[in-house]
C-alpha cells in the first residue's frame, strides 16, 4: 500500500516535471520564432566603401527587441547617443555626394540591449540571446579593417558617440587621458606614440608629422574641427582638458581596432557634444556637412601617400 502511494505522488510529479519542459520548450520556441521572424539585418547597416575610412557608430540606434532582455546590472549605461545614428548617416550622404564611399558600420539596436562599445561578456547584462548580434557587428569591422589593409596598408576609422559632459565641446578619443594630454601638452616628447590608437599613422606619416603634430598642430583634427566653430579638446585652441574636467579618451572599440595593439588601421573616437550640435536639426546638418570635409582634407593631407586620387 505504502509502495503504491510512492508510486503515485513518483507519477503526479513526473507529469508536473513533463508539463514544466514542455513549458520550457514552447516557451524557448516562441522566444527563437520571433528572433528567426525578425532579419538580423534590421539591426544593422554595413556598406562597403571605396576609400580607406570606416566609420562606425554604435550607440545610436532605437531598436528594442522584446526577445533581448533589457540590461539592467551594475554599472550598465543604457541611454542611447542620441542623433549620432543620424549624424553618422548625414556624414556617408555628404561624403557620397563628394565622391567618396567611406566603409560604415552603423548599429540601430538601443545600447539598453546592448552595448556594441563593449566586450563581448559586458555587452549584456547575462543574456546570451545577443551574442550573435553582437558578433556580427565586430566581425563586419574586422572584415572591413582587413580589406582597407589588403587594398590600402594602412587607413582611419571613426567611431561616433555622444557626451553628456556640462562643457559643449567635441572630445577626441586617442587612448591618451587627461593625465597624458597634460603631460604632452607640456613636453611634446614625453608620450610615446605608441601609446595612442594613431600609432600608425605616425610611424608612416608621409611628412614625417610627430604625435604632438597629430593631437596640438594646425593640421590635427580637433585644431580642424575648433576653426570650422566646433570647439574641441584636444586641438591647437585647447589642448587638454583641465583637471577634474570630465574626458573620454577612448572605449573598447578605439582600442580594439585602432594601431596601439596592432598596425595597420588606426582609430579616433569622436564623442559630441549635445547643445549646438546634435541638439538641433540645423546644427546636424551643418556638422555634418562640415566634418565629411574635415575628414578628406585630413586624410588627404596626413594619409596622402595612400589615399586615392579623382
Ligand atoms: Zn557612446
Amino acid at each position: 500500500m505504502i509502495l503504491l502511494n510512492a508510486f503515485k505522488i513518483l507519477g503526479k510529479l513526473h507529469f508536473f516535471i513533463f508539463i514544466l519542459m514542455l513549458l520550457s520548450v514552447t516557451l524557448n520556441c516562441k522566444k527563437n520564432k520571433d528572433k528567426i521572424d525578425s532579419q538580423w539585418d534590421d539591426f544593422f547597416e554595413f556598406r562597403k566603401g571605396d576609400i580607406p575610412l570606416i566609420i562606425v557608430a554604435p550607440h545610436g540606434g532605437d531598436l528594442k527587441p522584446n526577445w533581448i532582455e533589457n540590461r539592467d546590472c551594475d554599472g550598465s549605461v543604457i541611454t542611447k547617443d542620441l542623433y549620432t545614428l543620424d549624424i553618422a548617416f548625414q556624414i556617408e550622404n555628404e561624403l557620397v555626394k563628394m565622391g567618396y564611399k567611406p566603409f560604415i558600420v552603423f548599429a540601430k539596436i538601443h545600447r539598453i540591449k546592448l552595448d556594441l562599445n563593449r566586450s563581448l561578456k559586458t555587452s549584456h547584462c547575462e543574456d546570451d540571446t545577443s551574442n550573435e548580434l553582437w558578433q556580427l557587428f565586430h566581425d563586419q569591422i574586422f572584415t572591413f579593417r582587413q580589406e582597407i589593409i589588403k587594398n590600402y596598408d594602412r587607413g582611419l576609422l571613426i567611431d561616433i558617440h555622444g557626451h553628456g559632459h556640462p562643457i559643449q565641446r567635441i572630445e577626441l578619443g586617442y587612448l591618451l587621458d587627461s593625465e597624458k594630454l597634460n603631460k604632452l601638452s607640456r613636453d611634446e616628447s614625453s608620450i610615446q606614440h605608441g601609446e595612442t590608437s594613431i600609432n600608425s599613422l605616425i610611424e608612416n606619416h608621409p611628412e614625417n608629422k610627430q604625435l604632438g603634430d597629430l593631437i596640438f598642430g594646425d593640421n590635427a583634427l580637433g585644431s580642424l574641427l575648433s576653426k570650422n566653430g566646433f570647439p574641441t579638446v584636444p586641438s591647437s585652441i585647447e589642448r587638454a582638458p583641465k583637471y577634474n574636467e570630465p574626458f573620454f579618451s577612448g572605449g573598447t572599440n578605439t582600442k580594439n581596432y585602432g594601431s596601439k595593439y596592432q598596425s595597420g588601421v588606426d582609430a579616433i573616437q569622436l564623442e559630441l557634444n549635445r547643445s549646438g550640435l546634435r541638439q538641433d536639426i540645423e546644427d546636424r546638418e551643418r556638422f555634418s556637412k562640415i566634418f565629411a570635409k574635415i575628414l578628406i582634407e585630413y586624410m588627404k593631407f596626413h594619409y596622402s601617400d595612400i589615399f586615392p586620387s579623382n
